[in-house]
C-alpha cells in the first residue's frame, strides 16, 4: 500500500512523473499549490485583479475555477453557449450548477442570440468546425471581458493540450505559432491578457482534482472534435509518457525555458486595427466575426 508522503495515511493518488503519493487532502493542496506556483512563475495575475474564467463545463476549466477560488483569487465564470445540441445543454447545466454551488457569478453569452449556433455556422465558413469555433470563442471572451471590467481571461488549457500543440507546431516547423506559444498572451492592441494556469497540470491530474473535489463535469468531448489531429498527437505523447513518466512535462517546460526566449527575439507582431464594424482588434479592416455575420445576412437575404 502506498502512503501519502505528507501524512502517512493511505494514498489515493500516485503521480509517477513527480514520484508522489498523496492522500485526498494533500493531493488537493498539491494541485492548488501547483496552480499558484504557475501563476507566480509566469506573472499571470495577482489577488487584486478581476479574473474571468472561461468555463466549458469540462474537468479542466471547472477545476481551474475551483482552485482559483480556493486560492482566494477574484474569479467569475464565463460560459459561451455554442448551441451544439445536447452537448451544449448538458455542459451549460453543469457550469451553472457549479457556479451556484460555489456562489460565484457565471456570465453567459449565447451564440444563437449573437450570431448563429456552431452547427449552422459551418454552412457559412469552409474551415473545420473547431477553427471557426475557436475564432468565435476568442472573440466573445475578449469582447465580454473588456466590456465588463475584467483584466484577465483564464482558460483551462492543460499540459496535454499545450504539449500536443507544441508537438504539432514542431512537426510542421510552424515557427510563427511557436513564437506565440506561451501561457501568457499580454494585453495589447485591444486584446485582454489571456492566461493558462493549468499549463503544467496534466489532463489526468485535473480529472482527479475534479473527482476528489466532488465537481460534476461533462465527460463527453464536443461532437465536432472527433477526428481532430490533436487527438492523435495526444495519444502518441501518452504512449511516450507511459514508457517514460515526465516526458510531456519536460518537452513543454524545456521549450518554455530554452527555446521560447530565443524564438521570441525575432517575433514580428501582426499589425492590428480596430474592426470598422465592431471595434474589436483585427488583422483586416473587418474582423472574422463581423465578416461571418455579413455572410449570414447576405445568404438570408437571398433565401
Ligand atoms: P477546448 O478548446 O474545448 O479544449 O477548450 C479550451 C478552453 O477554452 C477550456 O478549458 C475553457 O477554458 C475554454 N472554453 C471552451 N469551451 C468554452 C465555452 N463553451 N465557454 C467558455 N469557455 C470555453
Ligand atoms: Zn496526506
Ligand atoms: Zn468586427
Amino acid at each position: 500500500m502506498r502512503k501519502c508522503i505528507k501524512c502517512g495515511e493511505k494514498a489515493q493518488v500516485y503521480l509517477p512523473q513527480h514520484r508522489l503519493s498523496l492522500c485526498k487532502q494533500h493531493y488537493l493542496e498539491w494541485f492548488d499549490n501547483r496552480v499558484e506556483k504557475t501563476i507566480k512563475e509566469f506573472k499571470m495575475f495577482t489577488r487584486k485583479d478581476k479574473v474571468l474564467v472561461a468555463v466549458s463545463g469540462g474537468k479542466d476549466s471547472l477545476s481551474l475555477w475551483k482552485s482559483l477560488i480556493n486560492l482566494g483569487y477574484d474569479a467569475d465564470g464565463f460560459y459561451i453557449n455554442l448551441g451544439i445540441g445536447e452537448y451544449s445543454q448538458k455542459s451549460y447545466e453543469l457550469a451553472k450548477s457549479f457556479s451556484e454551488k460555489v456562489g460565484k457569478t457565471l456570465h453567459i453569452v449565447s451564440l444563437y442570440k449573437e450570431i448563429v449556433p456552431i452547427p449552422e455556422m459551418r454552412k457559412y465558413d469552409s474551415r473545420p468546425a473547431c477553427s471557426v469555433c475557436g475564432t468565435v470563442k476568442r472573440y466573445y471572451m475578449n469582447k465580454f471581458a473588456k466590456e465588463n471590467g475584467y483584466k484577465i481571461i483564464a482558460t483551462g488549457h492543460n499540459l496535454d493540450d499545450e504539449a500536443a500543440v507544441l508537438f504539432s507546431n514542431t512537426l510542421n516547423w510552424s515557427v510563427e505559432y511557436l513564437k506565440r506559444q506561451y501561457p501568457v498572451l499580454p494585453e495589447e492592441d485591444g486584446f485582454i491578457r489571456k492566461v493558462k494556469p493549468l499549463c503544467k497540470i496534466s489532463e489526468k491530474e485535473s480529472a482527479m482534482y475534479a473527482v476528489l473535489s466532488g465537481i460534476d463535469y461533462i465527460e463527453e468531448e464536443c461532437p465536432f472534435s472527433e477526428g481532430a489531429t490533436s487527438i492523435d498527437y495526444k495519444m502518441f505523447l501518452a504512449q511516450l509518457e507511459e514508457k517514460s513518466p515526465g516526458t510531456k512535462l519536460r518537452f513543454y517546460s524545456e521549450f518554455l525555458r530554452k527555446m521560447y526566449p530565443i524564438l521570441k527575439q525575432s517575433e514580428e507582431k501582426p499589425k492590428l486595427q480596430p474592426c470598422k464594424i465592431c471595434g474589436e482588434p483585427s488583422t483586416n479592416e473587418i474582423c472574422a466575426v463581423c465578416n461571418l455575420k455579413m455572410k449570414i445576412s447576405q445568404k438570408e437575404a437571398k433565401a
